[in-house]
């Protein structure tokens, strides 16, 4: 079926936002979408389905003064090509790890992240993003930089990077917040939201309602994405966020009636006692084509798990991070999913995909499965029924 949903996704659902300050500031609250901009509200496809397609682990600017660092870019995009190609998705998220900022030494590395964003941008497509553990890392000194004599010999990026062509580099790492500001000022396809101020240098923390297709008024399903950490600060989901997150809830979703999907980059403790035994076959009931490593959890669990767990309208959590994951194993009452490695950036040389979420409306449902870069199609699951 052709699908046409751009036309349809025009419009936003920032608003959830003041939701979230009112909650906080123990303001009073008015409704669960206080603030509905004109011509930005995420809707369902008149086909009544609802398509996303998550880019995980791009790590842009990765060794970006070699031959190597750029052509793996270019290799990147083009997975991402094909997949929006093939899949023509509603929406897509970019799940953390766009680029590779410890190897970044210039002022701003949101010219990698525009990058990273331009398949997406071209096609008309809108998207929301948020940071893995490297897209703030502070710079990394390549020791192959420094020279017979010890003095480091400065490389900035290739030029066409660069743009303002001024001489010399900088190398201090470029904060969350300015990545993110950067991007939302220069893209009115971006649904990216920078967060409830107290919980910085925490930034994507946020929700979006994807709407029916009817009523742009009427949430469908509630898509909240927090940011797990790394670079510049621990890799946790704090408590503060936790208790965002359930204040949030109770507000936009008191009797769970609405199902719920959440996003974050680095697996949270759960993922380990959810995981199948490293290495060995994925069986049934986890889904999947690789488990090549051990999960790589978040340094400590303070409560979010519980949260979500506590909740029925919960259906997933996806994340990246492991690029030699890509399963969903039950946990609890909800599943726990790992995206494909989409760029050819970071770790690991196993094929490159993007995993695909598609939802319905009436009656809701969930189903997932992996897109490789070579259009092939694996792991396919219903998360929710
Ligand atoms: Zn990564």
């Amino acid at each position: 079926m052709a699908r046409c949903a751009t036309p349809f996704l025009v419009t936003v659902v920032v608003s959830v936002i003041i939701a979230v300050r009112s909650a906080t500031d123990g303001l009073d609250y008015e409704g669960p979408v206080l603030r509905q901009a004109a011509g930005k509200a995420l809707r369902f496809s008149n086909d009544s389905t609802f398509r996303v397609a998550l880019f995980a682990d791009l790590h842009y600017g990765e060794n970006a003064w070699t031959e190597w660092g750029p052509v793996q870019d270019d290799n990147s995009g083009r997975v991402m090509s094909a997949v929006l190609d093939r899949e023509n998705p509603d929406f897509v998220i970019y799940l953390g790890d766009v680029i590779t900022a410890n190897n970044l030494p210039i002022p701003n590395a949101s010219l990698y992240w525009d990058r990273a964003l331009s398949p997406t941008r071209s096609r008309g497509i809108p998207w929301a993003t948020i940071f893995g553990n490297h897209d703030d890392a502070a710079f990394e000194w390549p020791p192959e930089w420094f020279s017979a004599t010890g003095i480091p010999e400065v490389r900035c990026p290739a030029e066409r990077f660069s743009g303002s062509g001024e001489k010399g580099c900088s190398f201090r790492g470029t904060q969350r917040i300015e990545l993110m500001k950067m991007e939302i000022e220069k893209n009115s396809l971006s649904y990216t939201l920078d967060g409830p101020r107290e919980l910085w240098p925490s930034v994507s923390n946020y929700v979006l309602q994807v709407s029916s297709y009817v009523d742009s008024k009427q949430p469908v399903v509630y898509l909240y994405f927090l940011d797990s950490g790394g670079g510049s600060y621990p890799e946790v989901v704090s408590n503060a966020q936790a208790q965002w997150f359930d204040k949030l809830t109770k507000i936009i979703n008191p009797n769970t009636s609405i199902p719920e999907v959440v996003f974050w980059h680095i697996p949270s403790k759960a993922y380990e006692k959810a995981a199948p035994k490293p290495t060995s076959p994925i069986r049934k009931p986890c889904v999947g084509s690789i488990n090549k490593e051990g999960v790589a959890p978040q340094e400590a669990e303070w409560g979010i798990m519980d949260m979500l767990s506590e909740r029925p309208s919960i259906k997933a959590v996806f994340v990246g991070h492991n690029h030699g994951l890509d399963w969903c194993c039950p946990y609890q009452s909800l599943w726990l999913c790992f995206a494909r490695h989409t760029g050819y950036g970071g770790y690991g040389d196993w094929p490159r995909g993007a995993r695909i979420l598609e939802m319905t409306q009436h009656p809701f449902s969930l189903k997932s499965w992996i897109r490789m870069e070579d259009g092939t199609e694996h792991s396919k699951i219903v998360l929710s029924s």
